[in-house]
């Protein structure tokens, strides 16, 4: 199917045949994927990935093996028309929108488990949900094989889940990191903002004011505890009261940090809150 000058692929074949065809002609490509509902910080993939290939391919996939049972897989927000005729005036060349069963046929009995990364964090809050990320992320790289692939810092766990896994499993496909995308407020964008009403948006706002204070007083040298401590202090006030976990990692690989931080070492706040029923997270860089 076609919109006016945008072609959706729904097979693993078609996808295949346009990427070879692509090869063939000694073009690059660069694959974007993502779980639809696009906005500003998507779109700021594609811009990366256009700056470094000629030829562009977004997936879009709600992929159902990353949900948890109580999660919100249902109601989780799909606007194909709407995301087609965004990405078709960014200059994407293919959409690939497959159905689960082009993704996962009958008798589907692989997963790809990161055993290393993935007991932290988002991984210890969703069980099973990084195995969920991990097999769909090689499946789209290796259906797509384009020279390279783009995952946002906003899901900075799971772009080292990502980076390992094309690095363990020798995927050919040089993996890129994007920044993170706010809102002049500071909110990082989401498509799960959706599902936040007016005033709960006003409280979320809160949310990175709190990574962001940590990331600066530990700069300077605060005790990490004492730091985070203010931030739930903070959080609680704005009425932010369910915090899965606020933490100061290393940005390298995820191993945890207490005390005051040492010289030249790269580690990032990490947080994930629910707003009302909405699951936030986003990360700051410290330093
Ligand atoms: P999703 O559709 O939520 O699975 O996200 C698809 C890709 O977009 C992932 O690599 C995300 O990390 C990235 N992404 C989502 N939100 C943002 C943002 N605000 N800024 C930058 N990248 C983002």
């Amino acid at each position: 199917m076609t919109t006016p000058d945008i072609s959706i692929v729904r097979t693993v074949a078609g996808l295949r045949d346009t990427t070879d065809q692509w090869r063939a002609r000694g073009l690059a490509s660069a694959l974007v994927p993502t779980m639809g509902a696009l906005h500003d910080g998507h779109l700021s993939l594609v811009d990366l990935a256009r700056a470094h290939a000629g030829r562009v391919i977004v997936s879009i996939f709600v992929n159902p093996t990353q949900f948890g049972p109580a999660e919100d897989l249902d109601t989780y927000p799909r606007d194909e028309a709407g995301d087609a005729a965004k990405l078709s005036k960014r200059g994407v060349d293919v959409i690939f929108a497959p159905d689960n069963a082009a993704m996962y046929p009958t008798g589907f009995a692989t997963e790809v488990i990161v055993s290393s990364l993935t007991d932290c964090l988002c991984g210890a809050a969703r069980p099973g949900h990084f195995t969920g990320v991990a097999t769909i992320v090689a499946k789209l790289l290796n259906q797509a094989r384009t020279d390279i692939a783009i995952f946002g810092e906003k899901d900075y766990q799971q772009l080292l889940v990502v980076k390992r896994l094309a690095r363990d499993l020798d995927i050919g496909t040089e993996i890129l990191a994007a920044p993170i995308v706010r809102e002049p407020d500071g909110m990082a964008l989401s498509s799960r903002n959706f599902y936040l009403t007016s005033a709960q948006r006003r409280r979320a706002r809160q949310f990175n004011v709190a990574l962001k204070n940590v990331a600066r007083e530990v700069a300077a040298g605060d005790d990490i505890g004492a730091s985070l401590a203010r931030a739930r202090n903070l959080l609680a006030a704005a009425g932010i009261a369910k915090i899965d976990y606020l933490e100061v990692r290393s940005a390298v690989d995820l191993s945890a940090r207490t005390g005051s931080l040492g010289a030249d070492d790269p580690v990032r706040v990490f947080g994930a809150v629910y707003v009302g029923k909405t699951r936030l997270i986003d990360n700051e860089p410290v330093g």
